[in-house]
């Protein structure tokens, strides 16, 4: 059995993850006199130096306010804040830099188009179709849109086996289906969902299509334009960045019809004392003073993760988790939720006999582990399940097999402890 002290870590068939923690200060540090086993990047993820000193540099040499200075820290502070605009979009396969909008989060980038997109061409009896699995900021938006316009909601249903059944697409997407929005990727079930099959289905019925890539942007290949999707909403704390900002990618066909989401200096063009015309894109939706640290910051985080590879990072992610699957299934009582490993992304949620999940997280923590416990924001989903909470261990790059055999001593401790 492996010990708190165990070194080297050994890598994976795809990444030295040796070398690569340490990029990753926060993970030489020990929580409880334990080395940290962090397993909760799904919730957020750690950060390596190069995406600290980009932030740190920023300060000390460049910082002053973007777009309307003409000195040069303003000069410069626009020119290294659009930089990072342009490297998210080039990640994501957008055509060009204008079709990333900052927003604060993934779930901002969400509500932004439930507001501007959503207020501005949905009608009472048009239809949003929603999955059961999505977490609540792809629910709670539309649910406000659906109270104010009287637009109805339908959800695809999930298989006990934690994937989506859309086996009858023309009886969820309607002619009156103006949206379908879904997750790429399930934070409880881990569940990778065919994007472009969903997408391809939406399309012929007229509909567009949101994807929440908070879970699957961080983690696999995204390319919006093979993905034929209309808009992406992801968040760069769960990819290595800052906290503080994400972005909404849209089509820019449609950005450009839609009105602005908030008000305020930098998305207008002119201002008079009772009407204003407003700014192009992307900058219509930003409106303020905006995250610029942090965009410097996530412009690192996706250098990182690109120098590493999304291929990568996607089938290192596979190889842990498969791991992970086969060891907990060991544990006597443990059942995991959501699909096999072929079908799932780099997280395991799991019950434990009747021991509650903030339980099971209380006792790893004493061990230095951190994993996840509660409803994950996706309370419709564990009703869906039957079950008020779970516990959850989510992977990303740094994470290793003899961090998971850590977890799965612990666990181990659990039933011992509360020998149910
Ligand atoms: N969507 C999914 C699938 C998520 O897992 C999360 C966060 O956990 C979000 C949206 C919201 O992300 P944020 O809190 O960064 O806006």
């Amino acid at each position: 059995m492996p010990t708190a002290t165990m070194t080297p870590i050994p890598n994976t068939q795809y990444l030295d993850v040796h070398a690569l923690r340490a990029d990753f200060p926060i993970l030489h540090r020990r929580v409880h006199d334990k080395p940290l086993v962090y397993l909760d990047s799904a919730a957020s993820s750690q950060k390596p130096q190069a995406v600290l000193d980009a932030m740190e540099r920023y300060y000390e040499t460049t910082h002053a306010n973007v777009h309307r200075g003409v000195h040069t820290l303003s000069e410069e502070a626009t020119v290294q804040y659009e930089a990072a605009r342009a490297r998210v979009a080039d990640f994501i396969g957008a055509c060009c830099p204008k079709e990333v909008i900052w927003t604060r989060n993934a779930t901002e980038a969400i509500n932004l188009v439930a507001y501007s997109w959503g207020r501005a061409n949905l009608r009472r009896g048009d239809r949003i179709l929603l999955t059961e699995m999505e977490h609540h900021a792809n629910l709670v938006p539309w649910q406000i849109l659906a109270a104010e316009t009287s637009v109805d909601l339908d959800f695809v249903p999930i298989a006990d086996n934690g994937t989506l059944i859309l086996d009858d697409p023309d009886r969820l997407l309607t002619p009156r289906t103006r949206l379908f929005a879904f997750t790429a990727m399930s934070n409880v079930l881990g569940t990778i969902n065919p994007v472009k099959e969903l997408t391809a289905a939406a399309h012929r019925a007229g509909a567009l299509v949101l994807v929440d890539g908070a879970q699957s942007v961080p983690h696999m290949p995204v390319n919006v334009q093979e993905l034929d999707i209309d808009f992406l909403a992801f968040s760069a704390h769960k990819m290595l960045g800052p906290t503080g900002i994400g972005a909404l990618w849209g089509r820019r066909e449609l950005l450009n019809a839609m009105p602005p989401f908030m008000g305020g200096g930098d998305m207008i063009r002119e201002v008079h004392l009772r009407e204003s015309t407003w700014n192009e894109l992307p900058w219509k939706f930003e409106a303020g003073t905006p995250a610029i640290a942090e965009a410097i910051g996530f412009g690192a985080a996706v250098d990182y993760l690109d120098a590493i590879g999304m291929d990568t990072v996607h089938r290192h992610e596979q190889e842990i988790t498969a791991y992970a699957m086969q060891k907990l299934s060991e544990v006597e009582g443990l059942k995991i939720l959501g699909p096999g490993p072929e079908q799932r992304g780099g997280l395991v949620s799991f019950i434990l006999g009747d021991v509650h999940p903030h339980d099971i997280a209380g006792v790893l923590d004493s061990m230095g582990i951190a994993i996840r416990a509660g409803h994950h924001c996706a309370q419709p989903l564990h009703e869906r399940y039957g079950i008020p909470a779970s516990a959850r261990a989510s992977f990303y790059i740094y994470n290793t097999e003899a961090e998971i055999d850590l977890l799965v001593a612990g666990l181990h401790k659990v039933v011992e402890f509360f020998s149910y």
